[in-house]
């Protein structure tokens, strides 16, 4: 028998997608480097669908119908380059190569360029929803050709997760890298709403002086409104756990140091490129970096600072109230610099986005599936040219009806010294959109003060420089 697709690299992630393809009928060819972990896949999930175990590289190229499909689950980097090389050679033109790895969206467009001239096409793949998406059904973001979609795209309809309405959760997004670019913007979105409910719960904490377990039931209630997602739900499942070992809450007894792989640190790395504003993302990075200046933090106990008294009840509810409406207008602004770092990538690489088609397979299998994802669509939908999120009059309307809240929430936060730079940038970028003068007239002033940088005037065409060494006349630059 020939298999529909190969999967190499059967770590967690190749494994479950494997199970996946096969539990959906499909007969999928095997192979890892190291080889006990293909004939542990069949002994323990041989029973689920037809499975190809192969050893030798040759034998798992072979065990493939034409044109191949060759999903590679490895590490990214430098296993993944290993690995192209290894199998490239025994590939014929019009053969796939689906990368579905975590890689670096400029790596994809090298290792795109590279097989398209043999004739291969390499698809640079986004899939999101960690373990168990892989098995039940990911979101799965496919770059690459408009051909090699036409071939694989049933496939991946077929094991992705399905959004409410049974739409499934894939498109294909657009040329080489554009799959991967997306996925690592939907990684940054990550961060930003973890950053941005981290600060609600540390509000609710401290400022409102509500318990874990109080908060976890106002998360769970947020979690039945226009809040409704999955990173909400699981919140208040951690939020309610307690520790084994001491009874305490276990969000007490977790070391306050947030790691990273480096997604979401990419995401800002190429908004700077660009000059995208993603500032809630960056804040979200750099709030995870602070937590782990072990020595930093110790260093600067003592400063001074106001101590939080919590509040009355009745006050304090009161209080969640708000914090509802600064996290949801927070979460606004963050999707907004979200897609429009999107959109920015797009046009620099013609990748022509359907941004619309974007938020519809987000709503399902990842880790951001949220019912907003839906109101995103709708607004794209709607009018698929919107400058911004911020545009679309229903947005615009919510946040309208929240700012108030928002401001005081932030107000409570700075009075009593509890960090929110998430709520806070996203207010700054808000309030500096609508700005009608910002203090950039100012900078360019300076600019052309100390480096004759020229600057533009609001009543005339042109370019313009002061003589500020001299009798500071203005000339034409
Ligand atoms: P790992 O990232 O831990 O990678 C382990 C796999 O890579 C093993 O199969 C290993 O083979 C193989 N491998 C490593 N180096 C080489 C090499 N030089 N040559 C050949 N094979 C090699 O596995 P995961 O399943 O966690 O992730 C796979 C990919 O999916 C990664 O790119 C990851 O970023 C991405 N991803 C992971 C998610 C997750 O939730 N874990 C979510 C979405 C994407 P061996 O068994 O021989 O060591």
């Amino acid at each position: 028998t020939s298999a529909q697709i190969g999967v190499t690299g059967l770590a967690v992630m190749g494994r479950n997608l494997a199970r996946n393809f096969a539990r959906n009928g499909y007969t999928v060819a095997l192979h890892n480097r190291t080889v006990a972990r293909t004939h542990d896949l069949v002994k323990e999930f041989g029973h689920e669908g037809d499975f190809v175990a192969t050893e030798a590289a040759k034998d798992f190229v072979a065990a493939l119908e034409r044109p191949r499909r060759l999903m590679i689950m490895v590490k990214a980097g430098g296993p993944t380059d290993a690995v192209i090389q290894e199998f490239a050679p025994l590939l014929e033109p019009g053969d796939m190569i689906i990368d579905g790895g975590n890689a670096h969206f400029a790596d994809t467009r090298r290792r795109e360029k590279e097989l398209r001239e043999h004739g291969i096409h390499f698809v640079g793949t986004g899939i999101s929803g960690g373990e168990e998406g892989a098995l039940h059904g990911p979101s799965i973001m496919p770059g690459g050709s408009t051909e090699s979609y036409d071939s694989l795209g049933p496939m991946l309809e077929k094991i992705s997760a399905k959004a409410k309405d049974g739409a499934p959760c894939v498109t294909h997004v657009g040329a080489d890298g554009a799959g991967h670019f997306v996925k690592m913007v939907h990684n940054g979105i990550e961060y930003a709403d973890m950053q941005l409910i981290g600060e609600a719960y540390q509000l609710l904490r401290d400022v409102a002086g509500y318990s874990p377990a109080q908060i976890a039931e106002i998360f769970r209630t947020w979690n039945t409104g226009r809040l409704d997602s999955y990173l909400i739900e699981i919140t208040a499942e951690v939020l309610s756990h307690a520790d084994a070992a001491t009874g305490k809450p276990f969000v007490d007894v977790v070391q306050d140091q947030a790691e990273q792989k480096g997604t979401g640190r990419w995401t800002v790395q190429i908004a700077l490129d660009l000059g995208v504003p993603v500032s809630g993302i960056a804040e979200a990075v750099f709030a995870r970096s602070l937590s782990g200046h072990h020595a930093l933090r110790q260093a600067s106990r003592g400063l001074a600072g106001p101590k939080p008294a919590p509040l009355a009840e009745a006050e304090a509810r009161a209080f969640a109230d708000r914090v509802e409406q600064a996290l949801y207008a927070s979460k606004i602004v963050s999707y907004t610099q979200g897609f429009h770092e999107i959109a920015v990538g797009s046009d620099e690489y013609d990748w022509n986005i359907d941004l619309g088609k974007i938020a519809s397979i987000w709503r399902g299998g990842c880790i951001i599936r949220a019912a907003f994802l839906d109101r995103i669509r709708a607004a794209y939908d709607a009018r698929p040219d919107l400058p911004s999120l911020l545009s679309d009059e229903a947005f615009a309307q919510e946040i309208a009806e929240a700012q108030d809240d928002w401001r005081d929430v932030l107000v409570a936060a700075t009075r009593q010294g509890v960090p929110a730079p998430g709520f806070s940038a996203a207010l700054a970028y808000y309030d500096a959109l609508r700005a009608d003068r910002l203090p950039a007239a100012l900078t360019q002033g300076q600019r052309d003060f100390f480096g004759a940088h020229t600057y533009r005037r609001t009543d005339r065409e042109g370019s313009f420089h002061t003589l500020w060494g001299g009798d500071r006349t203005e000339v034409e630059a």
